[in-house]
């Protein structure tokens, strides 16, 4: 799973397809629901901007 930036939207993909050979699902932070756990703040992707997407 990556917590992404807008900008690494399409970097986490790519890493993911590599990893798993298969299509990850993308899902808006802000249209998700999180009762047990803790919304990521930062991008994954070693940069500072807030995160905005899962990639899993
Ligand atoms: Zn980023």
């Amino acid at each position: 799973m990556y917590v992404v930036c807008k900008e690494h939207v399409e970097l986490a993909i790519d890493k993911f397809v590599d990893e798993f050979e298969d299509a990850p699902d993308i899902v808006n932070l802000d249209d998700a629901q999180f009762s047990d756990w803790e919304r990521p703040i930062k991008c994954c992707m070693n940069c500072e901007v807030e995160a905005q997407f899962l990639v899993v």
